[in-house]
């Protein structure tokens, strides 16, 4: 790690209803110290049902949790039913917009193109967006992986200023360790973050590329992330299945402490 602050993120995915939520945060909250936030940005994605609840809980209590969506649509307004727009999040403060989880890719069929449309979206409502990349087990297989996640990287950020994209989030998520219970090895998740960033240096700079946080996600839980995090290129974790217990995530925020 270097001068990158840590980032570490809740996937809750389609989990709580908006009751849950609060206590859920309100869960959180209490396990987190100054020295944890001190150490590392909290965050979580709720579902968008949760959103106005998880903002009017952190903004009553001042909790120093940030939020986000899981999703935002590539468009503004308009006759796109279902969606949910940027400036609808940025209304309800979120300061993240996940894009391009490979969720959203397999099961709604969402392209580099749209994934791309969906980070300008959240860039144009000053979110700052989380794109998500990473190879299916095949494509590892085949010896592809890093050509592969490098090229999802390229076309997610196509059209994005140097400027726009030192700001942002990358999440490395190997398709084959989500939910799976499958962890990268560290050694491999740390070569591709270090591919990811090397690319953002080609892409832009060696100085953006050295403010872009990288994440790796797929298994994280309390038990793994230590040696995650001491992969030079690794700023965090974008954690599904164990951010859904709090006091399993205030433990991985606290990533040191465990063994
Ligand atoms: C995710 O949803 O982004 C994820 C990494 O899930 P899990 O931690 O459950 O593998």
């Amino acid at each position: 790690m270097s001068e990158r602050m840590a980032l570490m993120v809740g996937n809750w995915k389609l989990h709580f209803t908006h009751i849950e939520a609060i206590a859920y945060v309100q869960k959180l909250a209490f396990r987190l110290t100054d020295d944890d936030y001190a150490r590392a940005e909290v965050a979580v994605l709720p579902p968008f049902t949760a959103l106005r609840s998880v903002q009017t809980i952190i903004d009553a209590d001042r909790l120093r949790i940030r939020y986000g969506s899981q999703d935002i649509s590539a468009h503004p307004s308009g006759p796109y039913t279902g969606e949910v727009a940027g400036g609808m999040l940025a209304k309800l403060g979120c300061t993240f917009a996940l894009v391009g989880h490979s969720e959203r890719r397999q099961h709604h069929g969402e392209d580099d193109a749209l994934v791309n449309a969906k980070l300008q979206a959240a860039l144009s409502c000053r979110l700052t967006p989380i794109l998500a990349v990473g190879e299916s087990l095949p494509v590892r297989q085949a010896g592809n992986a890093i050509s592969h996640t490098v090229n999802q990287l390229r076309a997610g950020l196509a059209g994005v200023s140097a400027e726009q994209a030192a700001d942002m989030v990358i999440a490395y998520e190997p398709i084959w360790a989500i939910g799976t219970g499958e962890v990268a090895t560290p050694a491999d998740a740390g070569q591709m973050a270090g591919e990811l960033r090397a690319a953002l240096v080609e892409l832009y700079s060696a100085a953006c590329a050295r403010a872009v946080r990288i994440l790796y996600g797929g298994s994280v839980k309390a038990s793994n992330i230590r040696s995650l995090m001491a992969q030079d290129d690794i700023d965090g974790a974008l954690v599904g299945g164990a951010s859904l217990d709090p006091e399993e995530f205030a433990r991985i925020v606290r990533w040191p402490a465990q063994s």
